[in-house]
């Protein structure tokens, strides 16, 4: 992997080899486009196109794309990519990878593209199709995310806390039936992490974890953001 400065020479040839044998890891912004895209909700579009897979190490599950015959994504239909205008952060960024804010270019023999000689610059790339915020998003997600990864409580090893943690980030709908449909996709997701801050407050503070007493401190909390926010 090269780390790149301003500008790198990519011209994508369109041969799709980007969307096989690849996992493409998503964050619940990437969900919640994925959903309003394909106007399904986000317990369906797990349903139908993601997996979990667990991290042994901290017990966080993280969501991959399925793939479909011959390890294509499930998403890519005669080499196009049928949700393109809301494809998750890591196909919009490819050839770059972002490591610690910082942007990479993958080292990946198979792709054409990185032979072309059109230079682009940094900037430009990332800003194509409101990147900015899937990078905005993504970075909440991150800082969530590692704060889950530090995590000293039990609750990571509690089944039924650890799945409700997955609902929380990535199955909104499911959470709340729908009912918050009139939000969009970055507020759905800062609802999201906030409930997730919320969760682990609650549990860390409680003494009995009594479910429906925390299921509905959170819906409780998920009022004063909606009051906060959107009144
Ligand atoms: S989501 Fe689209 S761009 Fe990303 S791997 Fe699947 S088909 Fe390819």
């Amino acid at each position: 992997m090269n780390k790149i400065i301003n500008e790198f020479k990519f011209d994508c040839q369109k041969t799709a080899h980007c969307c096989e044998n690849m996992e493409i890891f998503l964050n619940p912004f990437d969900i919640l486009k994925i959903s309003k895209k394909l106007d399904n909700t986000t317990t369906q579009i797990i349903d139908k196109y993601i997996i979990f897979l667990e991290n042994t190490e901290n017990g966080l599950y993280r969501p991959i794309i399925k793939s479909a015959r011959r390890g294509l994504c499930i998403f890519n239909i005669d080499k196009l990519c049928s949700i393109h205008n809301s494809r998750p952060l890591s196909c919009r960024l490819f050839p770059l990878a972002r490591i610690n804010k910082e942007y990479i270019l993958q080292d990946v023999d198979f792709c054409k593209g990185l032979k072309e000689n059109i230079a682009n610059r940094l900037l430009d790339y990332i800003k194509e199709d409101s990147g900015i915020d899937y990078l905005s998003m993504a970075d909440l997600f991150h800082e969530k995310y590692e704060k889950l990864k530090n995590l000293n409580t039990g609750l990571l090893n509690d089944k039924y806390y650890n799945n409700l943690l997955n609902v929380l980030l990535y199955d909104f709908d499911y959470f709340y039936n729908g009912e918050l449909n009139y939000l969009n996709c970055k507020d759905k997701a800062k609802l999201s992490f906030y409930l997730v801050e919320n969760l682990i407050e609650i549990y860390d503070s409680s003494k009995v974890y009594d479910k429906e007493v925390i299921i509905e401190k959170l819906f409780l909390e998920g009022d004063k953001f909606l009051d906060k926010n959107f009144s």
